[in-house]
């Protein structure tokens, strides 16, 4: 008689559904789980904690398209991934997690870690349920892959009992379920296209705003044509990044501001209206904006300003769809605007600035200075993951992106944390290609904190990931060390450190040595550039290099305070 595992099904299950990766922390229930996934032929990747596991297999799925699997154990376990759901959910990224969870028969007596799982993953996911049985497993499995891809990408959960796990069930009662293709394509209506192009053609200051959508929706082929046809500027948003090049000679991202303030006509590619692009509403648009919406959510049309068209389907699809009419119109948007004279002189006096700022010879350096020096040296090819308050916002305006899905960040949630785990993901993916690109973590020093003990991941697996953190002594802003221990001296730091510091002068590249990669400890842009270098030349193991910088640095002056009232 041929029998099967629970622990068996679910392996073969997504095997059979495409997906390559687990990422995970095992224990009671589900170290079997583990084991039946790599003897199918799924790579398992044990992380430190389910958080960052859950962050490393939603990365996957964002780069990737399908999704991968985050294993937790039961009650903290699955809560811990929690925080991973949730930033996928935020994000639209595919992810599958797949819980232990007590046995069935302990209703009445109470289980060891035993928690409402499949109810608390509703709030976080796009579908939550448990097999009714080891015969129900490929079908439930099924159907979360292809949730979570289907529609707008999310995250999804598949509850596994421990009972379930080592139970036996003959395979010719487990009806077999085949591989879930990908997503339907749709494209948009004709009308609202026509609709899209005629509004567009009548605009003075037109921009096109490319999102994480387009990023994950392969369309980058075809915006490019879109974008060099059409002759408009365009702007991309943190993720969005890269689908065209940072130094395309049509990306105003260095007018950024004054872009969105005068732009008539505004076009969102997989880009949502939120906080990121401050909801679209005055004094950061101007009142009259016409907002041209492609997205494949129909309830994402008109979150905060109703579209003049509303272009429901796939970014690809509908690219294309906008490509066929622009090509036979031949129209084209002049390149002596006044609104391009704007955008100019806007980019040419922003990047004096960020120039000036860079030059500063002061040690400890300021954020600028880091950065322009890392840019220097950075390959043209290699990922950015980036996480931290300041080091985020300025390294992304410093820090170009020269191709597609090759940046990944706190996202929509503004999740810190997601680095670490993120970069595995990204190098894991990279170590199987023929040619793997570099992933280089630029981390404020906080962020590293938050799973700072995934640098043991990293060595363990030999991932060669450079992580660069940019170390301010604190969140925002730190003190300097002699403030630190004068502080100390004077009474209790429970009562006395502000919130926002951290120990100052922290080694924290000896976290990474610990485990025998590569560590620096850098002050000056000749140690920093030189440390990088060696980094980049280290194709083995991973390094860590800390930049000591100026506690008190700060972004430059901005037009309008972040996330103020006033901003809304
Ligand atoms: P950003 O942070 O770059 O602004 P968001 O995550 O806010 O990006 O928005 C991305 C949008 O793209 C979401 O509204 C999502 O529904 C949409 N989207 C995702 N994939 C596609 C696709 N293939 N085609 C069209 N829209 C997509
Ligand atoms: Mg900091």
């Amino acid at each position: 008689m041929d029998e099967v595992t629970g622990a068996q099904l679910i392996a073969e299950a997504l095997k059979t559904q495409n997906v390559e990766f687990m990422f995970g922390v095992v224990g009671v229930p589900i170290i079997e789980v583990a084991m039946a996934a790599q003897a199918a032929g799924v790579k398992y990747v044990g992380m430190r904690n389910e958080q960052a596991a859950c962050y490393a297999a939603s990365a996957v799925g964002y780069l990737t398209g399908r999704p991968a699997v985050c294993l937790v154990v039961s009650g903290p376990g699955l809560i811990h991934a929690l925080g991973g759901m949730a930033n996928a959910n935020m994000n639209c990224w595919p992810v599958l997690v797949i819980g232990g969870s007590s046995d069935r028969n302990q209703e009445t007596t109470g289980a060891f870690q035993e928690f409402p799982q499949v109810e608390a993953c509703r709030l976080y996911s796009k579908f939550s349920a448990r097999p009714s049985s080891l015969s129900a497993i490929p079908s439930v499995i099924e159907k979360a892959v292809r949730s979570s891809i289907y529609g707008r990408p999310g995250a999804c959960y598949v509850d596994i009992p421990g009972d379930m796990v080592n139970a036996r069930v003959e395979r010719n009662r487990v009806r077999e379920v085949s591989c879930c293709p990908p997503p339907p394509v749709s494209l948009a209506e004709v009308s609202a296209v026509t609709q899209a192009l005629n509004v567009l053609k009548t605009a003075k200051c037109p921009l096109l705003i490319i999102g994480k959508g387009a990023a994950y929706g392969r369309a980058e082929a075809g915006l490019r044509e879109l974008v060099e046809l059409s002759g408009l500027p365009f702007l991309p948003t943190p993720m969005g990044k890269g689908v065209l090049p940072d130094n395309h000679p049509q990306c105003v991202a260095a007018a950024r501001s004054r872009a969105l303030l005068q732009a008539d006509v505004v076009v969102l590619l997989g880009a949502r209206l939120n906080w990121m692009l401050h909801f679209g509403f005055p004094p950061r648009f101007s009142p009259n904006v016409k907002v041209i919406q492609v997205d494949l959510c129909p309830e994402e049309m008109g979150n905060n300003v109703r579209p003049v068209a509303a272009l429901l389907g796939d970014i690809r699809a509908i690219v294309t769809q906008l490509l066929e009419i622009l090509r036979a119109d031949q129209w084209r948007y002049p390149s002596d605007t006044a609104w391009w004279s704007t955008l100019r002189e806007k980019m040419a006096s922003n990047a004096k600035i960020s120039k000036t700022l860079a030059a500063q010879s002061a040690v400890p350096m300021n954020y600028y200075t880091v950065f322009h020096h890392m840019a220097r040296l950075l390959p043209t090819d290699c990922v950015i993951v980036s996480e931290g308050a300041n080091t985020m916002d300025i390294g992304r305006t410093m820090i170009h992106n020269y191709l597609p899905r090759h940046r990944l960040d706190a996202g929509t949630f503004g999740t810190m944390g997601v680095g670490l785990g993120f970069a595995i993901a990204a190098a894991m993916l990279e170590r199987d290609k023929q040619t793997p690109q570099r992933v280089v973590c630029v981390e404020g020093d906080s962020a590293f904190g938050f799973s700072g003990m995934e640098v043991e991941t990293m060595c363990r697996y030999k991932l060669p990931v450079i992580i660069i953190v940019i170390n301010n002594n604190g969140i925002y802003s730190g003190l300097d060390s002699d403030t630190w221990r004068e502080m100390e001296r004077a009474g209790d730091m429970t009562t006395l450190a502000p919130p926002v510091t951290l120990l100052p002068d922290a080694r924290y590249e000896e976290v990474m040595t610990a485990f025998g990669g590569g560590g620096f400890l850098v002050r000056t842009p000749e140690e920093l550039r030189s440390a990088l270098q060696e980094s980049l030349n280290n194709t083995h193991t991973p390094s860590l290099i800390n930049v000591l910088i100026e506690p008190s640095s700060d972004r430059k002056q901005q037009e309008f305070p972040w996330l103020t009232r006033s901003n809304l």
